[in-house]
């Protein structure tokens, strides 16, 4: 699948910003989606290209299915169609029991991590399936372990996102098994990136290292090379599957 065109979302920083840097240094074209930080994203797109390939760095809202279409369009235009999709763009709002947490944060939460994987999803299947003439692809969903805790005291919607996740990677996996396109998941756990302080707790990992069956937080890049796994030809028999990068369970 190297030397394809692959788009990451939220691919400006932590996860995504690992997996788009890693996937130029395995030779992919890389299209770097973000949603406000451009000059992360345009870093990241500087080290593909110190890499020797070729990226480019595209402002779109996931939550929004206009933006999603202007985004592959831009990926048609400027790289060709996408043999690659990461839906790793994701939220989470500050930590709150259920009865404080209300309809709009539910939405906004639900509207980029489900409602955006679910329209990217879409939009790659029609560039990458047999049954439209196309050549195949490969879909990898960052979920989080908050899909089988539950997050209780945290984040209960965000788990309840990434469960939905989950399950389009299963469905969508059996929907286009047949048609050249895998899809599959990495279930992270603890990762030392910037979402824990979007959550109002930026020392999260640290406090939950210990808890954790190897005893520390994980780095973008463990998942990143998960990530990159799972797109690979080496991967060629896996779909619908869903691999735990979280340090033990
Ligand atoms: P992060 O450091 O907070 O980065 C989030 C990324 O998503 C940024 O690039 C951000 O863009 C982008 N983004 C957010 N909303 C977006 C939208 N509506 N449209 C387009 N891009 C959007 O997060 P992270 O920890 O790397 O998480 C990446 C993924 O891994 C998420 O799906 C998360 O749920 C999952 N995950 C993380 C952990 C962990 O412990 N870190 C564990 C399990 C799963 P800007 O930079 O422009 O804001």
């Amino acid at each position: 699948m190297s030397e394809h065109v692959l788009l990451v979302t939220g691919g400006s920083r932590g996860i995504g910003a690992a997996t788009a840097r890693l996937a130029g240094e395995r030779g992919y074209t890389v299209c770097v989606n973000y949603l406000q930080h451009r000059t992360g994203a345009s870093e990241v797109v500087s080290a593909i290209e110190r890499a020797g390939r070729h990226a480019i760095a595209v402002q779109a809202d996931v939550s929004i299915e206009a933006d999603v279409v202007r985004l592959f369009e831009t990926i048609d235009r400027e790289l060709g169609p996408v043999r690659a999709l990461v839906n790793n763009a994701g939220i989470l709002e500050h930590q709150a029991r259920v009865e404080e947490i209300g309809a709009s944060r539910i939405n906004r939460v639900f509207a980029t991590n489900v409602t955006g994987a679910f329209m990217c999803a879409r939009e790659a299947v029609k560039r990458m399936s047999t049954r439209h003439g196309a050549a195949g692809g490969a879909i990898v969903n960052v979920s989080s372990r908050a899909a089988q805790l539950g997050a209780p005291g945290e984040y209960v919607d965000y788990a309840a996102s990434k469960a939905a996740l989950e399950a389009l990677t299963i469905g969508l996996a059996r929907e286009v098994a047949g048609e050249s396109i895998r899809v599959n998941a990495v279930r992270a756990g603890v990762i030392q990136t910037d979402i824990h302080a979007s959550g109002g707790e930026p020392g999260r990992p640290d406090r939950l290292a210990p808890t954790i069956p190897m005893k520390r937080a994980g780095e973008v890049l463990e998942v990143a090379r998960a990530i990159l796994w799972l797109l690979s030809d080496e991967a060629s028999y896996s779909t619908g599957t869903i691999i735990d990068v979280a340090g033990g369970r």
